[in-house]
């Protein structure tokens, strides 16, 4: 109760101060203050996943400046000689407003990504966004077999069949490269897990079905009881180093992450920044009020 009152009441607070409380989690508004954040992960060994903040845009010419965007910052970090990669939201370029287009500037920035030999995050969104982003990695990966990856949402009934369906584009040489989370969005129950117990155990079945499988991973959690599964699986299938990572929120559990990091396993943290950051921060809330709690909490304590 108290959580959804301070999400719907965020939004009219005035942007310095509702700042105090996203600045845990966002680098900043600029270029300069995701290169100095990742520079500062790096420095810890850190690997970075950078995303421009935005989504859902009403008209098209939005999506061309995001894709501007991006094209400057991939230019931009690799000068930096930045270790990262690239996130991005297939809605910041019209996904659901004309398929076609955003698939065109997506396709652009896989392929800036690709000269430079590095790789493009296609973030998961809401649901009726599923099956056209599976379609997008699917046609994406066809031409950039090694730059472009995707994310799978645990919390999502369809998700192992959706990973078994994409063994048709597995292979030793080009494996699939996902993501695996929890999934942020509310959604309904008929389509998803609802319980945390649940929605533990199918991670970890989707975690071990990737693993056993050869597909690359990218372990993205900050609950315990998922890292300690995780490191089992591992052991297990005797899995090789570069073919797995951990993930983590930027400003969240870095004292969990630095467990993780000093028992010897990569670790990648999403960096996002940007001018959208207000209207991020409070939709995200809005969204799922449980996490007004988080970012209350983070006032008074780090770790
Ligand atoms: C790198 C990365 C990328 C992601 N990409 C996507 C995506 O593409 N699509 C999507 O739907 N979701 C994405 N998510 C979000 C994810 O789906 C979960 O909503 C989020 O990670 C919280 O789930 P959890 O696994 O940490 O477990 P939870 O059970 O939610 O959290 C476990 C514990 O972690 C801590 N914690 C979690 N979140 C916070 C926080 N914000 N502040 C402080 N403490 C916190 C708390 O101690 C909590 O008890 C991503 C998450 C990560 C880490």
């Amino acid at each position: 109760m108290f959580n959804k009152m301070i999400a719907g009441i965020l939004p009219y607070f005035p942007k310095k101060l509702v700042w105090i409380f996203s600045k845990r989690y966002i680098a900043g508004e600029t270029i300069e203050d995701a290169i100095r954040v990742s520079k500062e992960l790096n420095a810890q060994g850190i690997k970075v996943t950078i995303d421009i903040l935005g989504e859902f845009i009403k008209d098209l010419s939005e999506a061309e400046r995001n894709k501007v965007e991006y094209l400057e910052l991939i230019d931009t970090i690799q000068k930096e000689n930045i270790d990262g990669n690239y996130s991005l939201k297939p809605t910041s370029f019209g996904l659901l407003i004309d398929k076609e287009v955003s698939y065109n500037h997506i396709r652009e920035i896989v392929a800036k990504a690709a000269s430079y030999g590095n790789f493009i995050r296609v973030d998961m969104e809401d649901s009726p966004c599923t099956d056209m982003e599976i379609e997008l990695f699917r046609r994406l990966k066809a031409e950039f077999p090694d730059n472009v990856g995707l994310v799978f949402q645990a919390y999502l009934k369809r998700t192992l069949s959706d990973l078994q369906n994409l063994m048709d584009i597995h292979s030793d040489e080009h494996p699939n490269n996902y993501r695996l989370c929890k999934g942020i969005y509310v959604e309904p129950a008929e389509i998803a897990y609802k319980k945390y117990e649940e929605i533990n155990q199918h991670f970890l079945e989707d975690l071990e079905f990737l693993l056993k499988n050869g597909n690359y991973v990218g372990i993205a959690t900050h609950d315990k009881p998922i890292i300690e599964g995780a490191y089992k699986l591992i052991e297990k299938y005797n899995v090789p180093k570069d073919k797995y990572e951990f993930q983590m929120l930027y400003g969240v559990t870095p004292e969990l992450r630095k467990s993780i990091i000093e028992k010897g396993h990569t670790m990648r943290v999403y960096v996002p920044f940007g001018k959208e950051w207000f209207g991020y921060s409070t939709r995200r809330l809005k969204e799922n009020p449980k996490m007004a709690s988080h970012i209350i909490k983070a006032l008074f304590y780090r770790g």
